[in-house]
This record gives structure tokens, sequence and C-alpha cells, in this order.
């Protein structure tokens, strides 16, 4: 008896709180809801708080760019980057998809750098097919951060800057620490955990996949969710998204999918699947696979374990050691052998043809595109398979400090030829 009375005091609850904030979304200027302060994911309004024991999970609306986003409703909202650019600033679309029932706020961002486009259709597809009536928690999607580098084809702002180098921001530093600033305050504030979706840079190809600092063990254990994708340990550089929403608490990774400057259905179908994975695993979604599982006797038979994630603990670059036109031969996801050749550069003057060999075993995880290529240009990545638990030791481990240069731009000149790069 006790329990139907909760179930429906619940629902009185529900109703009333639903035709209360319905009404106060519909409203075009800023709304104070009454009774939410600090935290208005997570505080019910005052007047509905019940005794400790009986408080039902109530999921109340989400204050967000001025707006409220009820329990079971999508919208999609502005955001404008305060970047003190003109008065009549690009607004970035903003989709929330707030479930009906409770649970974590994921947020999804991409085109930070305006010209990697699969991550912007990878967010927008996800954030308007999301059902909110039936998902427990908020998804946040951002497909274009970066509206001035997207609508000119850059990834960069238009003072060339990068802005996945100013993060978190600030309120009065360069046009990209404005923005940066503006997102960070407005958006990321609001996440429970952060997926920044990212291409190869110039020209390059990524095999999809999980870029995070595997030092971190809220880290660790958000990198668990994706399912069959390549995890890769890279503790990221200083301004970037991900490494900033991780120190303030939102443990955040980048998901690379392809190359720059073109739509590829195939990376983006899979990282789809794996942020639909993602959101199995955080319980924002039933698993829709289980809905269709055999009955418990023919289960307990033979039901393979799910494949564990492979995890690439160390990967380096291979460069390109002379000028000239590369032609690859291996394709991403290969594995190769120590000695394999992975392309070669064509002199078109001279004639003269080179290899670029595999100096380790690995799998193709980044290359570049066919091109005319100076020396010393990073043509292939090759990922060397882990354990998790290598993986994680390995991370562990104190590095040389500069090992890693995240941007080619910025390689020193007294960088190693097995240095590893990444390019996020
Ligand atoms: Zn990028």
């Amino acid at each position: 008896m006790r329990d139907v009375l909760g179930v429906l005091t619940r629902k009185a609850l529900w109703t009333a709180l639903l035709a209360a904030s319905a009404g106060a979304a519909a409203q075009d200027f800023p709304v104070d809801i009454p009774g939410i302060t600090a935290d208005p994911r997570t505080r019910p309004p005052v007047g509905l708080l019940l005794p400790e024991a009986e408080q039902p999970d109530l999921v109340t609306p989400l204050a967000i760019l001025d707006r409220l986003v009820v329990p079971g409703a999508r919208m999609q909202l502005e955001w404008r980057p305060r970047g003190g650019i003109s008065n009549a600033e690009i607004a970035s679309p903003v989709i929330v998809a707030r479930g009906a029932m409770s649970g974590p706020v994921l947020c999804l961002a991409a085109g930070v750098h305006g010209d990697e486009i699969n991550g912007v259709e990878i967010v927008r597809r996800i954030s308007h097919s999301v059902d909110p009536t039936r998902l427990s928690g908020t998804v946040i999607g951002v497909p274009i951060v970066n509206v001035f580098g997207y609508s000119r084809g850059s990834r960069y702002l238009p003072d060339r800057r990068d802005l996945n180098r100013y993060f978190p921001g600030s309120r009065q530093g360069s046009i990209a620490s404005r923005i940066a600033h503006g997102f960070f305050q407005d958006i990321v504030r609001h996440c429970d955990v952060l997926v920044d979706f990212h291409t190869g840079s110039f020209d390059r190809a990524n095999l999809p996949q999980v870029r995070a600092d595997l030092t971190n063990p809220d880290v660790l254990e958000f990198t668990r969710g994706f399912g069959a994708t390549v995890v890769l340990h890279s503790p990221g550089n200083k301004g970037m998204l991900r490494v900033a929403a991780t120190a303030v608490g939102i443990p955040a990774v980048t998901f690379e999918a392809g190359a720059p400057t073109r739509l590829e259905p195939a990376e983006i179908a899979e990282a789809v699947a794996a942020i639909e994975r993602l959101m199995v695993k955080l319980e924002m979604h039933e698993d829709p696979d289980a809905s269709q599982a055999p009955p418990a006797d023919v289960a307990a038979v033979a039901l393979p374990a799910p494949e564990p994630p492979p995890i690439f603990l160390d990967s380096r670059w291979v460069r390109a050691n002379s000028g000239g036109l590369l032609i690859s031969e291996v394709s991403l996801g290969q594995r190769v052998l120590a000695g394999q050749k992975l392309g070669r550069v064509i002199d078109p003057v001279s004639n003269v043809e080179r290899y670029i060999l595999a100096p380790v075993p690995g799998r193709v995880i980044g290359m570049s595109l066919n091109q005319a290529v100076l020396p010393g240009y990073a043509a292939f990545h090759l990922g060397t398979e882990t354990s998790e638990q290598q993986a994680v030791r390995e991370a562990a481990r104190p590095h040389a400090p500069d090992a890693v240069a995240e941007d080619p731009e910025e390689r020193p000149e007294t960088a190693k030829e097995q240095d590893g790069e990444d390019f996020e």
C-alpha cells in the first residue's frame, strides 16, 4: 500500500512540476526558477520537498542559456560566442534533450576546429535522434563550437588562433580566450561528462579512437563505456577542452574520427554507435540488444563475453624522410609488421622513390592522405596494442615532459624521431 501511495504521490508531483515548468518555458525572457539556486539539475523546487526517506527521483527543468528545458523535452537553443568580433555574431546551435528520468548530463561538442565536420554530423545526429521521453539524464549537443571557423571552412579562429589551446579561457583575453571562456561558463559547467569530437588535422585521417588521460581514474572509467573502440593514452596539452573540463572535475575525452573537410559515413556511423554504447553504460538508455536476448535458459548455454576495448598505450608518428609525392600502401586500421612498407615518397624531379617503413609492429591508427609532403612530415601514426592494466601502468610512469607535441607546427627542432604526436 505504501509503495502504491509512493507511486501516486510521485505521479502527482510529476504532473504539477511539468505543468509549472511548461508554462515557464514558454516565456521568451530569462526566468528565475523559484527555489533553485546553485545547482538546478539536482534541487527540486521548494514546496515539493518530501521527507528524506520518501523523496522521489525528481527531474527538474534544466536552466541553461536563459531558458528552461523541461523533463521529457528537446529544445534547440542558441549560444552566442562573446568573442568581441562584432555585435552581430553568429549563433551556435545547442540542442538539449532533457530526459524524463534522472541521470547524468552528457555533453557532446564538435567543430572546435571548424573544418572537422564529421563531428558536426555525429553530434547533430545523436542530439536530434535521442528520445527525451525515454532518456535517463540529459544530452547537451553543440555541433559547431567554432562557428567562425566552420563558416569559413577553417580549423582556426579569424585571427589564426587554435580555439583548442585556450580553454577554460578568460573574460579579458584574446578572442580565442573569450570564446573559450563563454563556452566553458555557458555550457561546460552544466556537464557531468564530456566528449569532444575531432578528426585528423592537415590532410590526415584518424581511425575512430578515444584519446584520454588514463592516469585520471574518473577518465579511465569513462573510457570503458565506449565498447570496442580504440583508446589511446594521451595526457593532452594545456588549453584543450578535454583537459580543462577534466581539471574542474568533469571527466572528458576527445573522440577522433576520420579526416577534416569531408563527411565520412563509415566513421560517422562508428562514432554514433560508440556513443550509443556509452549511453547504455551510463544507464541513460536501455540496451536495445537486451530486449531481444534469448530466454535465460538459452542464454546460459553459450553467449560469448563481449570483446573488451583494445587500448593502445604507445603510439608514434612515422615521418617522411624526403620530400615528394606520398602514396600510401596501407589503410586505416591495418595491422603492420616491423619493416613493412607503409608508403612511398616519389620525387617528381629526380624520379627517385623512397619507401617509408614501419619501425615497429602495430596498427595504423592515423595516416596522411596522399599528398605532396616535405621532409619530416608526420605520415603514419602507429599504435601498439596492450592491455588496459599495462596501459594504465605505463601512463602513470613519468615521461619526458615534451615527449608528445600536439601540433606538427609546434614540433621542437630537438624532437627525436620516435617522438609521438597527436593533433587534436
Ligand atoms: Zn580537431
